[in-house]
């Protein structure tokens, strides 16, 4: 058995990761998660993996040095799947010093103890861990904004506008940097927005939904008109396990499904839905309410996932509305 390193294993993606990939390899890893269990992480997310043995929850902060040295020590990891960030992009506007502390000064602790590890002076690789891989997982917000044409490539220059997507444009700089400075073997990948279940309350679809069910108006800022691209969360997983097993060392790669909504379109598609699971005497449409737009707020991201498509072979497999409607039951039942 390889062990592997998850951090961030209690949060959203990190716990539908965990689920997919324990299912997929039952008897290839033993997977050690670390998790501050800060406001996003909830130990109930790993519920499906509760008593399987190829699970190891550790309850610490990857900005804790001593203690990420000591995990690197105690199971001699061959590769490390890191997820765990500060990720909402409002609270970095309001609170931007936590974003720099975990996002890059735990990228940094993580790295450093995985060069340790595996190597012994720069481009000389330990033979046990000729195969062992840092894989960092990022966000094509370090790109900045688009306009109303073009997608971002993996040569796109980076223009993080966001306190949350520069503290990840670092984090992306440190690990291409371990690559090409010390010869460690990493991979990157900068992906859209993702949806499904487990995700926090306070992203997107959760809050209209939790706002439908209260009858009370659905906050949308500014005037709808921002695009994003929508990644069922599963397929997000699949490609990072793509990438982790067959991506080329010190490369990027970009996920995302082609699937562009203004935020307008993607409320009306909830409320639609919900509309004929719980229909009211009104259309939920009615609720939605403009508030004064995010500072900085970018207009549109899309991604070209020309490079992991033929290169890699990764394809989506979720059909976006089937899984937006089962999306929206799961929140649906959680909240009533
Ligand atoms: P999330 O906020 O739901 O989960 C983050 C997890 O990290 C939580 O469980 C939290 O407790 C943990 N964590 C935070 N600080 C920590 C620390 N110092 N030490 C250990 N654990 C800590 O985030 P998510 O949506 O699951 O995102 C996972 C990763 O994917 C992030 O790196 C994020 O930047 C990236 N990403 C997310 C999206 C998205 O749409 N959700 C899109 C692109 C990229």
């Amino acid at each position: 058995m390889k062990s592997v390193l998850i951090t961030g294993g209690a949060g959203f993606i990190g716990a539908n990761f965990i689920d997919y990939f324990l299912k997929k390899y039952p008897n290839e890893y033993t997977l050690v998660n670390i998790d501050k269990l800060t406001y996003a992480g909830h130990l109930d997310h790993l519920n499906s993996v509760e008593n399987n043995p190829n699970h190891i929850f550790v309850k610490g902060d990857i900005c804790d040095k001593e203690l990420i040295h000591s995990l690197f020590k105690k199971y001699q990891f061959s590769g490390i799947i890191h997820l765990a960030a500060e990720s909402h992009v409002d609270n970095s506007i309001s609170g931007p010093e936590i974003f720099t502390e975990t996002n890059i000064k735990g990228t940094f602790n993580l790295i450093e103890a995985a060069k340790k590890l595996w190597i012994h002076e720069p481009f000389k690789i330990r033979p046990e861990f000729s195969e062992a891989r840092f894989h960092h997982v990022s966000t094509d917000e370090v790109y900045g904004s688009l306009g109303a044409t073009g997608f971002f490539t993996e040569e796109t220059p980076y223009a993080p506008n966001s306190p949350y997507s520069s503290s990840k444009a670092s984090s992306d700089f440190l690990v291409r940097a371990y690559h090409k400075t010390y010869g460690l073997n990493v991979t990157i990948s900068n992906c859209s927005n993702n949806f499904g279940p487990k995700q926090h309350d306070e992203k997107l679809i959760p809050t209209i939904i939790r706002h439908i069910l209260k009858n009370e108006p659905i906050p949308i800022y500014g005037d709808g008109k921002n695009i994003r691209d929508w990644l069922f969360v599963t397929d997000h997983c699949s490609a990072i396990d793509t990438i982790f097993h067959n991506g080329e060392n010190g490369h990027t790669y970009n996920i995302g499904t082609k699937n562009e909504k203004t935020n307008l379109d993607l409320t009306h598609m909830i409320c639609k839905i919900c509309d004929e699971i719980k229909p009211s005497k009104h259309t939920y449409k009615e609720l939605i309410t403009f508030v004064k737009d995010r500072p900085g707020h970018d207009h549109r991201y899309a991604i070209d996932p020309k490079k992991i498509e033929s290169q890699l072979k990764w394809a989506p497999t979720h059909h976006f509305e089937d899984q937006l409607k089962a999306t929206v039951n799961y929140y649906i039942q959680k909240y009533s």
